[in-house]
């Protein structure tokens, strides 16, 4: 069997660096935002090169939080994508805005800039870009249009750790950006969390007001806020894996290169490496008419397969009626036909020949 992703295969190697951490922790007793969340929050802000990083719950609540911190909120319009996990839009839900969402380009599956700008209206205030798959959105035009409309930009960089565009790194190009660490993401914890990240001095002392119940003096309370902190033993093992990230997403890069290799001349469409900045491959997600043929074939073969995303965000029953009037026609294609493979910085060249004959297989066989 081939899992999605082999996180044993990563644990073994960091098994004894991550399992000394948390002993640590345990006989220390310190709990919440003890001495490793507030280490990783510096390594991280290092890596990444921005000012603040904080440590939250989830990518969910950064991204949730990071709305809050810019002062969005009911009445307002956050210009997103439809093609990505619901996280995005749930965020721009729990701040009382809507999120308007537009068509995406066809080769990088990436919010198109061409269609925010025909989205902008006067109650605009935000973009939420994602940076699908870890491949860098189009972030200097999005850029343009935050500067030209005055525009808050707030990144999804839940899928995008360590993946860098324009020399920077994705997250840190706005006024905000949310991270992930849920574990099959490509920097992932033992469980949940998130971070935020931001340049700016005052949308860090909200967001480290909002993550520990609206206070900066334990019980002295200045707003409302949440229980939304990085767990100090998560923080544990993403100390240990961020100093390995740039490797491990090396390493993707090479399982990416060789899928497309042996892929090429098959009549399917494999991931667009010539984008705009640096993909992480997240995840490594093709383009095919006959996707449930294949699909069919790989679980055949108890290899792991997935769909993301099989139902655009416009017309999940969740927001289908009020999005009713919206069509997003190469969204509604990709989603049709797209499809990932398995991809972890610890598969073999050789099961990555054997995923690449399976796929072969259908095609001579039909
Ligand atoms: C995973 C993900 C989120 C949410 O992150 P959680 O840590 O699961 O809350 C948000 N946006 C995108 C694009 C994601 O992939």
């Amino acid at each position: 069997m081939i899992p999605m992703v082999n996180l044993q295969a990563q644990y073994v190697e960091i098994k004894a660096e991550v399992e000394r951490g948390l002993a640590e922790t345990i006989t220390n007793c310190a709990f919440i935002l003890g001495p490793n969340v507030q280490a990783f929050e510096q390594e991280a802000a290092a890596y990444l090169g921005v000012k603040h990083a904080i440590g939250v719950a989830s990518g969910t609540d950064a991204l949730h939080l990071a709305l809050i911190a810019e002062g969005i909120g009911a009445g307002d319009e956050v210009i997103t994508t439809a093609f990505t996990f619901i996280a995005t839009a749930e965020a721009i839900k729990y701040v009382g805005a809507t999120p308007v969402f537009v068509d995406i380009d066809p080769k990088t599956f990436n919010i198109s800039p061409a269609a925010i700008a025909r989205a902008i209206t006067p109650k605009t205030k935000a973009i939420m870009p994602v940076h699908l798959f870890g491949q860098p959105a189009d972030m200097t035009r999005i850029q343009q249009l935050c500067e030209q409309h005055q525009l808050k930009l707030i990144e999804d960089a839940c899928q995008s750790f360590g993946a860098r565009i324009n020399g920077k790194q994705t997250g840190t190009l706005g006024d905000a950006g949310g991270y992930s660490f849920f574990p099959s993401k490509n920097l992932g914890a033992f469980g949940d969390g998130g971070l935020v990240v931001t340049n700016s001095d005052t949308t860090a002392a909200k967001i480290k007001q909002l993550r520990n119940h609206g206070s900066d003096v334990r019980y002295y309370h200045d707003v409302i806020g949440y229980n939304s902190r990085l767990d100090e033993m998560q923080a544990v093992i993403l100390r240990v894996k961020l100093k390995r990230i740039d490797q491990y997403n090396q390493a993707r890069r090479d399982v990416a290169q060789l899928y497309s290799e042996l892929l090429s001349d098959l009549p399917l469409t494999t991931p667009f490496a010539d984008g705009l900045g640096e993909h992480v491959y997240h995840q490594y997600t093709l383009l095919s008419d006959c996707r449930d043929d294949i699909l069919k074939a790989l679980q055949a073969k108890q290899i792991g397969c997935a769909v993301y995303y099989p139902v655009p965000l416009h017309q999940q029953n969740v927001f289908k009626a009020e999005y009713a009037s919206v069509s997003l026609p190469i969204t509604e294609a990709v989603a049709s036909r797209c499809f990932a493979l398995p991809i972890c910085p610890f598969l073999a060249d050789d099961t990555i020949k054997e995923i690449a004959g399976v796929i072969r297989g259908v095609f001579t066989v039909n």
